[in-house]
């Protein structure tokens, strides 16, 4: 087995896939040795999600706290 490193998730585990011509996959993932992951849609999906998350802990602790009052 080469020791190469899958570019998405790191993993170190692969197999060659007959249906894509022997490539190595990874074994984790799923993703194609070699191939190089679009992260930049996916970074701002999560970025997105985190100022859902931020809003709503701001929002809940707001309504604690007035609610105190
Ligand atoms: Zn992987």
């Amino acid at each position: 087995m080469p020791t190469a490193v899958c570019l998405n998730c790191g993993s170190r585990e692969f197999r060659a896939d007959r249906a894509l011509a022997g490539r190595l996959i990874c074994k984790r993932c799923g993703y194609a040795l070699g191939a190089r992951p679009s992260s930049q849609k996916q970074r701002q999906g999560g970025r997105r999600r985190w100022r859902l998350i931020t809003a709503l802990i701001v929002t809940t602790v707001l309504v604690v706290l007035l609610s105190r009052l």
